[in-house]
């Protein structure tokens, strides 16, 4: 059994934040995340854009994003249960929740903090028999590292931005891109449309439409797909790697059935005063709650786990006293030891 004081579920960007805010309040946190990496849709989604909206940094990576933020909580000694989806959760008679993911890890905590964005990620995937074989050993839903195709053979199957935008981005790093899409005519931006016809008749793209990806072949790993284009018989492209990008559908999954107060896929709360919700103890914050004129930003989230933090201290020390600090006054003590002193007070002298 982990037990800790701040159960986090889901390791975005406002999970995270949650573990420095309250660390300064001395609370302990643990966090569950059903992907094997921290960061949330930050770092599954879109590690290699640049945000422009995070205070303070005019332009920051969105993978960069997440590295900042484990460094800051770092001293602070959170807990990470990785690739595990969290299931069930109990209420135990003394007040606290048991926590139990889809491979059986319990959690304990007084508070439950539930930052879970937009749900866990499914991709949607193609229609093709095999293809759960061959994940991971060259079928990918994702880019997340783009220069693991460097001088490789590359099928990227959509008709979306994502499957435009990684064929053109890809056409410099591969050995060879073919883009194939069921329909002769794309969902993605005109520019991204045009670039991609532009690098077809240049013939850096090889672009297959309308077609489909109907087989993937590869002995213990891929090696071909199957394509199967209008009126011709199907043929194999060899290739080391097949992306097919038709979108991730997120879904609340489990947490749907845990008795909260759900509106349209988000949890409600009380936003005018802690984030909490209907049951006392659980809290939602970030991307996957809902309030009147609630906004799906990084700023936000970071904004309701502070305020929550808060809540959860005065729920698990209802006697003790808490004073609001600037950490420039009180500074920062990690849990690991390190401290960053608040500067003595600089009296100006008035002449
Ligand atoms: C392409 C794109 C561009 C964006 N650009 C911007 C931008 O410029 N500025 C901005 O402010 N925002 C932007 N956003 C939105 C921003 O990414 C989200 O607001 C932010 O990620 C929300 O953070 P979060 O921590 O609340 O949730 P998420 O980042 O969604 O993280 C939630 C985590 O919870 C996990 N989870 C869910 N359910 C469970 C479960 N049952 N068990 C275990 N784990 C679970 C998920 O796996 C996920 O890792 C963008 C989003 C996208 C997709």
């Amino acid at each position: 059994m982990i037990k800790t004081d701040i159960l986090i579920i889901g390791a975005g960007p406002t999970g995270l934040f949650t573990v420095f805010e309250a660390g300064l309040l001395k609370l302990r946190c643990h966090l569950i995340d059903a992907l094997p990496q921290p960061g949330g849709q930050c770092s599954e989604i879109y590690p290699k854009k640049p945000i422009y909206d995070i205070p303070a940094y005019p332009e920051i990576l969105a993978g960069d994003l997440t590295d900042k933020l484990m460094e800051q909580i770092k001293q602070f000694e959170p807990g990470f249960t990785l690739g595990e989806r969290a299931d069930t959760i109990d209420k135990q008679e003394d007040g606290t929740f048991i926590v139990t993911t889809n491979k059986g890890t319990k959690h304990q905590a007084p508070v439950v903090a539930i930052a879970g964005g937009l749900g866990s990620f499914e991709p949607r995937k193609p229609p093709i028999s095999n293809i759960n074989n061959y994940e991971g050993k060259g079928v990918e839903y994702m880019i997340k590292e783009p220069e693991m195709y460097r001088g490789k053979d590359v099928v990227i199957a959509g008709g979306g931005d994502s499957a435009l935008d990684w064929s053109i981005f890809l056409a410099d790093v591969a050995n060879s891109v073919t883009l194939i899409h069921r329909r002769n005519e794309f969902r993605g931006h005109l520019d991204s449309v045009d670039q991609v016809q532009k690098l077809k008749n240049e013939g850096i793209i090889n672009l297959i439409t309308p077609a489909e990806v109907k087989e993937i072949v590869g002995n213990d790993k891929v090696e071909g797909v199957v394509v199967h284009k209008d009126n011709e018989e199907p043929f194999t492209i060899p290739t080391d790697h097949f992306i097919p990008l038709f979108g991730l559908s997120p879904k609340l999954g489990p947490i749907a059935d845990w008795g909260l107060e759900i509106e349209k896929n988000a949890i409600k709360v009380n936003n005018a005063l802690d984030y909490q919700t209907n049951i006392p103890g659980i809290y939602a914050i970030g991307d996957v709650n809902t309030y009147p004129g609630k906004l799906k930003l990084i700023l936000c989230g970071f904004h309701e786990a502070t305020l929550m933090c808060q809540s959860a201290f005065k729920r698990i020390f209802p006697d003790k006293k808490y004073v609001m600090k600037y950490t420039t006054v009180g500074g920062v003590e990690g849990f690991d030891g390190t401290k960053k002193e608040a500067p003595k007070a600089v009296i100006k002298k008035i002449e």
